[in-house]
């Protein structure tokens, strides 16, 4: 790897992480946490030992689609993360606030000094795939994460909505220059199925991702439907528990990695 190892923070000594993949997204809104959350879910439901670490520190949505109230609490030799009802571990600035509607005015060292930290101080243990809900965008506090987290491979969230040959650029650039691999892109809000004849109605016109996957020699994981049951299955803090799957290409690429 051309990444220089001396920005790459070591992990707890008792943490045994065998694959990081960060999930990044061209804006907020577009569903990146949502995808994250899913594709922990999938590769838990897999059988696979599975964590989100939240790096998004100015909108974390973690803890709430999984419905988790809890603060997180330490031991003398790190901070335990917080475990959902199926398993899985989680680490978000709110499990640190007292109050989850406290607004994170930090400046961008401040946020990105607290990813590290959840990387090299949360007693994650013996995890397979560790997921990181990364902060929108590729400015600076994402690269500052990719400079100090060991990323094995990045996912791609889009959506129809947005110039996505212009955030596939960006995304593909800031993965050369780290040297890590962009596994794929997952194309959120991708269609609406109707509820009455089942029709898949493209409502912001015709996707453009598998073109702008093509030119990039990239895979298409998956595409997700604009579906209430998902929105709701988010605010009532029961996204472990929604039935659809749309990512199985997702997770065959992460058991092959
Ligand atoms: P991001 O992490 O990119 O900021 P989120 O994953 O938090 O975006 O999604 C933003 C909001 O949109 C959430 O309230 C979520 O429930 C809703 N949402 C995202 N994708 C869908 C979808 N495919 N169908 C229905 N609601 C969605």
């Amino acid at each position: 790897s051309s990444q220089p190892q001396s920005m790459l923070e070591e992990t707890n000594s008792m943490n045994n992480i065998k694959k990081v993949i960060a999930v990044v997204s061209g804006k907020g809104g577009v569903g990146k946490s949502l995808v994250t959350s899913l594709m922990a879910v999938n590769m838990r439901r897999a059988g696979y030992k599975t964590s989100i670490l939240d790096a998004d520190i100015t909108g974390p949505s973690i803890p709430k689609a999984f419905g988790i109230r809890e603060k997180a609490m330490a031991n003398e030799l790190g901070i335990l993360p917080v475990i959902t009802e199926t398993g899985i571990g989680t680490m978000s600035v709110n499990n640190l606030l007292e109050n989850d509607t406290d607004p994170v005015v930090w400046r961008g060292p401040v946020i990105a000094g607290t990813v590290k930290q959840f990387w090299t101080d949360v007693l994650w243990g013996d995890v397979d795939y560790l997921f990181v809900d990364m902060p929108p965008g590729t400015g600076d506090v994402p690269l500052t994460v990719f400079q100090s987290l060991p990323v094995d491979g990045i996912i791609v969230v889009t959506s129809p909505q947005e110039l996505v040959s212009m955030i596939v650029e960006k995304a593909v650039k800031m993965a050369e220059m780290m040297n890590i691999p962009v596994l794929g892109l997952v194309e959120n809000m991708s269609y609406l199925k109707c509820p009455e004849c089942g029709k898949e109605i493209p409502v912001f016109g015709k996707s453009k991702v598998d073109d702008v996957a093509g030119d990039h020699g990239l895979d298409v994981l998956g595409k997700l439907p604009i579906d209430p049951k998902l929105a709701e299955a988010c605010d009532r803090g029961r996204i472990e528990y929604f039935e659809g799957n749309w990512l199985h290409k997702a997770v065959k690429k992460l058991q092959n990695l």
